[in-house]
C-alpha cells in the first residue's frame, strides 16, 4: 500500500501519520521528490482501513499495490487448489459436474433425476431444500424434508449432494451435507461466511449479481480466513443491460479467478441463460476458458417444475449434453470425476 501525501502538509501532521503506522507494526518507506512525498507502507496491511487513512489531513490519496484477499491468492499459492467432495476431487485438471433439480419437490422427483443424471455421468447430486425466492408467495422449497429427501437420492446412488444454506442457524441440519451451497443472494452475507469458515466441509460458493471479481474473491477470503480453504467459487451469470437472457454469463471471469485465485472455479450455465436451450452452448464455452466443473439443473418434467423449469433440461438433454462433455474434456487436459 502507498500513500500520496498532500503537498503543503505540515510536518507534524506527516509526524503523526508515521506515529499511527509504526504503531501498528508497519514499516515505513519513503520517498520524497520535487513533486510528490509518497510513503510506502510494508507489512500485514490487509487491516488498515483505506477509508480513514485518506481521512488524514496530511494524506492526498492511498493506493493498494498488493491485493487485499492473501489466503485465496494464487501469488502465495501458485499451484491449483483441488477441493474434495467426498471424494469428487475439483480442480487441478479434475472436472466435476454437479446436476439436479433446482427444488428438490418429492421422493420420486428427486430418486427419479438422481438416478438419470448419475447414468448420464454427473458426479455430484444438487437441489435446493432452502430456496431464496424473488416472491415470497413463490415455493419456497420442502426445507428440512428436502435435506432428507436428498439424503435418501444419495442413499440410492451414492453421489455426494449439493445444497443451499441462506441461514446460520440451519447448520446443524447441514451436518452430513457433502458440499453447502451459498447462493447468489448470500455471497456477501459475511456472517454465514464467517460460521462456514468454522467448518470442515467444501463451501460452494456463487458470485453475486452484481458483485465484482475482488468482491467475490473477498467473500471466499471470508471462509478461508476461519480456517476452512475448501471454497469452489462457481460464476452463475451477472445482471448487465442485456434482457433476452436472465442473466449473462461472464466466461472472462473463468481465466481471470483462475488469474487471481489458485481455487477452482465451475460454471452454472442454467442460472446465466435462464433458458434451457443456452445451456449447452454455454458449457461448452466454460470448458473452453477452463472451467473446473459445471453445475446444471435437470429436471424429470420441467414444465411442471416448481421453480426454474424454463432453464432445466430434461433427463434427454443432459445425457446429449454429457456426452459432449466426455468428448470435450481431454482436449483440455481435464479429467471427468
Ligand atoms: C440455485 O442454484 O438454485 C440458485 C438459487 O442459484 P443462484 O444463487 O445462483 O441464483
Ligand atoms: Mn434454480
Amino acid at each position: 500500500m502507498i500513500i500520496i501525501l498532500k503537498k503543503n502538509t505540515s510536518e507534524e501532521q506527516v509526524h503523526l501519520l508515521r506515529q499511527s503506522l509504526t504503531q501498528k507494526g508497519i514499516k515505513l518507506h519513503e520517498s520524497e521528490g520535487e513533486q510528490t512525498h509518497i510513503i510506502g507502507l510494508i507489512g500485514d496491511t490487509k487491516s488498515l482501513d483505506m477509508d480513514s487513512l485518506r481521512a488524514h489531513p496530511a494524506v492526498e490519496d492511498v493506493r493498494r499495490v498488493s491485493e487485499p484477499y492473501k489466503k485465496a491468492n494464487r501469488t502465495f499459492h501458485p499451484t491449483d487448489s483441488i477441493v474434495d467432495c467426498s471424494g469428487i476431487l475439483v480442480g487441478g485438471g479434475n472436472f466435476a459436474v454437479m446436476a439436479g433439480p433446482c427444488s428438490v419437490e418429492c421422493e420420486e422427483q428427486i430418486t427419479e433425476v438422481a438416478r438419470a443424471v448419475k447414468q448420464s455421468g454427473a458426479s455430484i447430486l444438487r437441489g435446493g431444500a432452502f430456496k431464496p425466492r424473488t416472491s415470497p408467495y413463490s415455493f419456497q422449497g420442502l426445507r428440512a424434508d428436502g435435506l432428507d429427501l436428498l439424503r435418501y437420492a444419495r442413499k440410492q446412488t451414492g453421489q455426494p449432494i449439493v445444497t443451499e444454506i441462506m441461514n446460520t442457524e440451519h447448520l446443524e441440519l447441514f451436518e452430513d451435507v457433502d458440499v453447502i451451497q451459498v447462493g447468489a443472494r448470500n455471497m456477501q452475507n459475511f456472517e454465514l461466511l464467517k460460521e462456514l469458515g468454522k467448518i470442515d466441509k467444501p463451501i460452494l460458493l456463487k458470485r453475486g449479481l452484481c458483485a465484482t471479481l475482488e468482491e467475490f474473491v473477498m467473500s471466499a477470503e471470508y471462509i478461508m480466513a476461519g480456517g476452512n480453504e475448501k471454497v469452489i467459487l462457481c460464476e452463475r451469470g451477472i445482471r448487465t443491460f442485456e434482457t433476452s437472457m436472465r442473466n449473462t454469463l461472464d466466461i472472462s471471469a473463468v481465466p481471470m479467478l483462475k488469474k487471481m485465485s489458485h481455487l477452482p472455479v465451475i460454471i452454472d450455465p442454467s442460472h446465466a441463460a435462464g433458458i434451457s436451450w443456452m445451456v449447452e452452448p454455454l458449457a461448452m464455452a466454460a470448458i473452453a476458458a477452463g472451467a473446473d466443473g459445471l453445475m446444471i439443473e435437470v429436471h424429470n418434467d420441467p414444465a411442471h417444475a416448481l421453480s426454474d423449469g424454463a432453464q432445466s433440461l430434461t433427463p434427454t438433454a443432459f445425457d446429449q449434453l454429457m456426452q459432449k462433455v466426455k468428448s470435450l474434456l481431454p482436449i483440455f487436459d481435464k479429467t471427468l470425476n
